[in-house]
């Protein structure tokens, strides 16, 4: 960057979160400034290298429009002239002014939000209770069984082989965290535990990602929701082939998975968004259910329990790493490698021989190539990066990368007027499930989230600093619902040249369109009946409805809402299918036991298998299926 462009950056940073007299303002929450908090500096920490040049692009342009001399509000215009060019710009530094801590994990706008920050007691953690290899250079191994990726499928599928003997290495391109390293705050598990740093973009913008990155993978950092797979589900994925799933058998698989991971529906409390939601079913008559989680009742903490999405600091969380990779490195003999992204499979003689990686170490000044001679392959790198090992390795057929489902999600705010404290309890501890299977088997869930300050503040549109800052002072008094559509259409991931992963999504099929206008509707009249007087559906160039306004007139225009970029703002939580399971390997890259067609000796143990989105919170689904997998790998290995 050079001194001009810093410039303009800081200033930039200054136009989102400008300094605004206000009477009421004992706490300077008003007249706090983003560079007041060093939002600029944070920036070029955290945008990555490759993004600089077009941010510096960006920076060059503002400037050439006059940004430095002009007024706040002609800054905002032209911020408004290229919104959909400074989106991201603009969402990370409201990211970082909400989100950033001081050295006491605090963040001064929290005050004004009534955010209490990380819970004060924290029960003494455990020790780790492994190793990983560390490597002093590049590194050689064989084994039975190499597992790319430890999430919810690949840590279930390792600890289970190695449980019947065989020798089982498992790399993981995260690093190995415990309760130790969560410190119960955003910014920092965005960094350790989440893919690529956290909140990501879809190629298109279309939809922000959000998938965990670490030892357990999505499991250590997600909301513990746990849902049994449906009957419509096995009934429909038993059409592609994969038959027992509507017999008892695939009812062992879940029950094994839903004991192993003590999943009870004994720590649910509600919280206050919560039961707004409880309150607004029943006013409706819609069809509502307590969450099961996956939770040790005797580390059972409310106010822990609120920051799980950061990594659980209490030690209560059932995580594939607790469960099945700790043990099966402690009793079983597994090699753990963290830090290490595989590149490629290779193959001998068109079967499985191993994989080929990298390793780089924590303080990132060690690393070296790893090479694992194995004659079976599990890949296990979550739906966004799994088609990534095949297509590199051009292996999987025509299928890799295709039918990624997203289970995409619109998100509504309902003002309360008192203080909602969303922060306080299980982030899912209950659902709306009235409209499931509202057309086809197809249809949407609605949830509440987890609360966060710098996702929540990044993800409402910026209009004016003025107008971000007056829906942020009243923050504590908003609770989220999101509407979480089961995709009948799908995305893809593709590869670029350098071998890096891209996911591409547009919600045109016309059955997920029609479902997430019925989600969006929903929503709004979820929070009128349970008493919002005011709700606002995050989206561009939509102003909220206001109490005393017509609701229908709000939903009318609601329901018009683009579902894309510079439209509604869609998150995704749950990636699937882009590797999927079925009998034609024209339009599945796996068999229905799990193992490539092309490739024998390659399986996919993860997400990306779902032959079609599981239209529930999927880990039970992909736990129970990894267990399947798992016991055909078993079997042809004897
Ligand atoms: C914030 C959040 C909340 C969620 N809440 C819930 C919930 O309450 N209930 C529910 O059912 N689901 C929830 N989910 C979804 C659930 O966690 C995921 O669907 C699940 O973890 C996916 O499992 P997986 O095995 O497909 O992949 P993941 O669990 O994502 O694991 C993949 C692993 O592979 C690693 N990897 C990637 N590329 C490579 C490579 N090249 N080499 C080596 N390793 C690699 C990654 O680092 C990652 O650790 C949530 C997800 C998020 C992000």
């Amino acid at each position: 960057m050079t001194p001009d462009q810093m410039t303009v950056l800081r200033l930039l940073c200054d136009t989102v979160v400008p300094s605004i007299d206000h009477p009421d303002d004992a706490d300077g929450f008003w007249a706090r400034r983003a560079t007041d908090l060093g939002v600029d500096q944070a920036l070029l920490v955290t945008l990555p290298p490759e993004q600089l040049p077009l941010v510096a692009g960006l920076l060059d342009a503002l400037e050439e429009q006059g940004f430095l001399t002009a007024t706040q509000a002609q800054r905002e215009q032209i911020l408004a002239a290229v919104a959909d060019a400074v989106a991201p710009l603009t969402a990370a530094i409201l990211l970082l002014h909400y989100g950033l801590t001081d050295a006491h994990g605090r963040n001064p706008n929290w005050t004004r939000l009534g955010y209490p920050g990380p819970a004060a007691q924290v029960p003494q953690a455990d020790p780790p209770a492994i190793t990983p290899l560390r490597p002093d250079g590049d590194l050689d191994l064989e084994a039975d069984v190499v597992v790319i990726g430890s999430g919810a499928g690949g840590g279930l599928i390792a600890g289970r082989l190695a449980a019947t003997g065989a020798r089982v290495v498992v790399l993981e391109a995260g690093r190995y965290r415990t309760e130790a390293d969560f410190a119960q705050l955003e910014l920092l598990a965005y960094r350790n535990s989440y893919r690529r740093g956290g909140p990501a973009p879809t190629g298109d913008l279309n939809i922000t990602l959000m998938a965990g990155a670490g030892l357990g993978g999505g499991t250590v950092i997600n909301w513990t929701n746990c849902i049994r797979t449906t009957d419509r589900v096995r009934r429909q994925w038993a059409e592609h082939g994969l038959t027992d799933l509507t017999t008892p058998a695939f009812d062992k698989h879940l029950d094994l998975v839903w004991r192993e991971l003590s999943v009870n529906d004994r720590c649910s409390e509600f919280n206050r968004p919560h039961e707004a939601m409880h309150r607004g079913a029943e006013a409706l008559g819609w069809s509502f259910a307590t969450a099961f989680r996956n939770w040790d009742e005797k580390r059972h903490d409310t106010l822990i329990a609120g920051h799980l999405g950061f990594g659980d600091a209490s030690g209560a969380k059932r995580s594939t790493l607790k469960v099945y990779l700790e043990p099966a490195v402690t009793r079983h003999g597994a090699r753990v490698v963290d830090g290490c992204r595989v590149d490629r499979i290779f193959t001998e003689n068109g079967r499985a021989a191993g994989v080929v990686g990298h390793w780089t170490g924590a303080d990132g000044t060690r690393s070296g190539d790893v090479r694992v001679i194995a004659p079976t392959v599990v890949v296990a790198a979550g739906s966004l990066d799994s088609p990534g090992v095949l297509l590199r390795s051009g292996i999987g057929g025509p299928a890799a990368g295709r039918y990624l489902r997203l289970h995409p999600c619109t998100v509504t705010l309902g003002d309360y007027g008192t203080d909602m404290q969303g922060w306080w309890g299980p982030p899912q501890a209950a659902l709306v499930n009235e409209f499931a299977a509202v057309e086809d088997g197809y249809g949407f869930l609605m949830e509440s989230v987890q609360y966060t300050t710098g996702l929540g503040a990044s993800a409402l549109p910026y209009t004016t600093g003025a107008e971000h800052k007056q829906v942020m002072a009243g923050y504590k008094n908003l609770a989220s619902f999101i509407g979480l559509v089961r995709d009948r259409g799908h995305g893809r991931v593709t590869v670029d040249d350098s071998g890096e992963t891209t996911a591409w999504y547009s919600v045109d099929d016309e059955l997920d369109v029609r479902n997430s206008q019925r989600a969006i509707e929903a929503q709004i009249r979820l929070h009128h009946a349970a008493g919002a007087r005011g709700i606002r559906l995050l989206g561009h160039g939509l102003a909220p409805w206001s109490s005393g306004e017509s609701l229908e007139e709000y939903i009318a225009r609601a329901r018009e809402i683009p579902l894309r970029a510079g439209g509604a703002v869609l998150f995704s939580a749950h990636q699937m299918g882009s590797c999927r399971m079925g009998e034609d390997p024209a339009t599945s890259v796996a068999d229905p036991r799990g193992e490539l067609h092309d490739t024998p000796g390659v399986w996919i143990g993860d997400a990306s298998a779902f032959p079609t989105a599981s239209g529930t919170n999927p880990m039970i689904t992909i736990m129970a299926l990894a267990s399947r997998t798992a016991e055909h790998i078993a079997a042809e290995a004897r």
